[in-house]
């Protein structure tokens, strides 16, 4: 019998373990939290019932078939259509940056052709951007840049935007018609009770034990394999340095009746600390309010200390380098995989997690069964994105 550990039971274990156990694998999945799901935690608010995003706003969505049916066997799932604002210097606009923002930006009224013309004399052609700064003044120039990226991405990231990489702004796109759907893929969806619920249906499985209130350095079991979503710094003991993460805090507010009127509000301008509210009970409009109390989350990013949550990996320079040299330890190691977000330390979605999480699962069953070591990484933390 082969008996493999999985370090983590957010998506990216989950999905992996899930996979292993219809392989005929026995799982052991720990989690050091007190649920499933990670950061995509969901829960409902005791006094209202409103489905709350625990670490903030998450939207699955996705163009691979083959994830969107995997993740379908585990819950229902509605279809969703996410919709963004933004309120800069008391003014809304809608978002994704598309032809109505323009109009209303620029007080004009614009045909896309037009509008394309427009934008293009404003943009600092770069045929190859270097950072963030570079792609969104090639992609927007400058007055759009400065009212809806720059202060934003700064209270974000907490460095300027010429520091960071030019990959984080491709994932928001720009259109020229009035298209304001946040993302462009064919599935876009919500589970109709949270993901919570969707992840303790994948662990469900005879083969799967799930502990929760674990850390996996606390193990003294000997498995066949660990696969390891946690940080590759923290696996390592922390003894290279820590890599770089920005965290978020929430603040809750509640109100009587409708905030926001949509599920997300940014907040781009440079003198508000938060960046984004969320009005949670807009993510599940298919629920039927308990009460007309609304619970609104403000979020503020801050540096990760020892003892936060991770959200987003920095890969700033100094982050690159270091990630080079846990990778390179992590070489070295037999019986172990990293994957996740955190284990690559990787800015990816959901649909993305899912995909290497399946990849993984094909190939280490693979390698197991022919008595071989899995590769220590599927998917190359250092490869550019
Ligand atoms: N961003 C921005 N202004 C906005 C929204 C996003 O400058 O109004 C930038 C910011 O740097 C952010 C990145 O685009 O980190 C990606 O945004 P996305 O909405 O994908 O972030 P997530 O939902 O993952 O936090």
């Amino acid at each position: 019998m082969t008996r493999v550990l999985v370090a983590g039971a957010g998506f990216s274990g989950a999905v992996l373990a899930r996979s292993l156990a219809e392989s005929g694998f026995d799982c052991l999945v720990v989690d050091e939290r007190s649920h499933v799901a990670g950061n995509c935690h969901t829960s409902e608010d005791a006094d209202t019932g409103i489905l709350i995003h625990r670490y903030g706003p998450h939207i699955f969505h996705t163009d691979d078939e083959d994830i969107w049916n995997f993740v379908r066997r585990f819950g229902e799932w509605l279809p969703y259509r996410h919709s963004v604002h933004a309120t800069v210097k008391g003014r809304v606009f809608n978002l994704p940056i598309n032809l109505l923002t323009i109009n209303q930006f620029f007080h004009t009224a614009m045909t896309p052709e037009e509008a394309k013309a427009f934008v293009a004399k404003r943009c600092v052609t770069n045929a190859n951007p270097a950072n963030f700064q570079e792609q969104a003044l090639a992609m927007v120039g400058q007055e759009l840049y400065e009212a809806f990226f720059c202060h934003y991405t700064a209270k974000q990231w907490g460095v300027e935007a010429e520091h960071l990489p030019a990959s984080i702004l491709k994932r928001l796109p720009m259109r020229f018609s009035y298209d304001s759907n946040y993302f462009h893929h064919r599935q876009q969806a919500m589970p109709r009770h949270g993901y919570t619920e969707v992840v303790e249906a994948m662990l469900a499985h005879p083969r799967i034990e799930l502990r929760l209130g674990v850390a996996a350095e606390n193990l003294s079991e000997m498995f066949a394999h660990t696969f390891y979503t946690g940080g590759i710094d923290r696996y390592f003991g922390y003894s290279l340095g820590r890599l770089g993460y920005r965290s978020l805090r929430f603040e809750e507010i509640r109100v009587r009746g409708d905030a926001l009127g949509c599920p997300v509000m940014n907040f781009p301008d440079a003198e508000l600390a938060w960046t984004r509210m969320t009005e949670h009970r807009h993510l599940s409009p298919w629920r039927k309010p308990r009460s007309d109390v609304s619970v609104v989350w403000k979020e503020f990013p801050e540096a990760a200390g020892p003892n936060s949550p991770m959200f987003y990996p920095l890969r700033l320079a100094r982050d690159e380098q270091l990630l080079e040299s846990y990778v390179a330890l992590a070489r070295n190691q037999t019986g172990l995989t990293f994957l996740g977000r955190l284990g690559c330390y990787a800015y990816i979605d959901m649909d993305a997690a899912v995909r290497r999480s399946l990849d993984t699962a094909t190939i280490a069953a693979q390698a197991l069964r022919a008595g071989a070591s899995p590769p220590v990484f599927v998917h190359d933390p250092l490869a550019k994105a």
